[in-house]
């Protein structure tokens, strides 16, 4: 008998969902966790599920901070769940680019920058997925654009705690 090994995934904006949107965070002191949201990260590994963060990250392409910046963030980002609760994000994806600014390394109409579905593309070619019983969390329409070229459920945080929100769409 073949067991059906895909997974549930949880797919995460980040700023703004789990981390407060300051305007281009990317040094650990300024990273501010959203209320409730290691503890959604914890409850959800606990679950079985994946969590996978797709964030855009043209602070890149504007040149206010580099990939090692961001890449150094998220290793940070999951040094701090696990000390806080044992569990870890499962993997982080991000878009450096933007189509009107930067070098010509950055500045460039790509397929990964959200709305576009790239990221998450990427990454359900990196784990072995269930979409029917994933969704995507995000704060803004191009996030909700996104689950939607994909064909997943998505959400809008719109409130302060993510545990309740999470709670209160029944996801937890
Ligand atoms: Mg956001
Ligand atoms: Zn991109």
């Amino acid at each position: 008998m073949v067991k059906n090994l895909r997974k549930p995934a949880i797919f995460f904006d980040r700023d703004g969902v789990l981390n407060e949107d300051d305007g281009y965070v990317y040094k650990p002191p300024d990273f501010k966790w959203i209320p409730g949201a290691t503890e959604v990260i914890r409850r959800l590994k606990e679950k079985g599920y994946l969590v996978i963060v797709i964030t855009n990250q043209s602070g890149v392409a504007r040149g206010f901070y580099t990939e090692d910046d961001v890449i150094h963030l998220h290793t940070w980002m999951n040094k701090d769940l696990y000390g806080r609760h044992q569990q870890q994000i499962d993997a982080f994806y991000y878009c450096p680019h933007h189509p009107k600014i930067g070098n010509e390394v950055y500045q460039k109409e790509c397929e990964c920058r959200k709305p576009r579905p790239g990221l998450v593309r990427k990454a359900l070619t990196d784990f072995t997925i269930d979409l029917d019983s994933s969704c995507l969390i995000g704060d803004k329409i191009t996030d909700l654009e996104t689950a939607e070229a994909i064909g997943i459920k998505s959400y809008k945080f719109t409130t302060e705690n993510l545990l309740e929100f999470m709670v209160s769409k029944r996801i937890l």
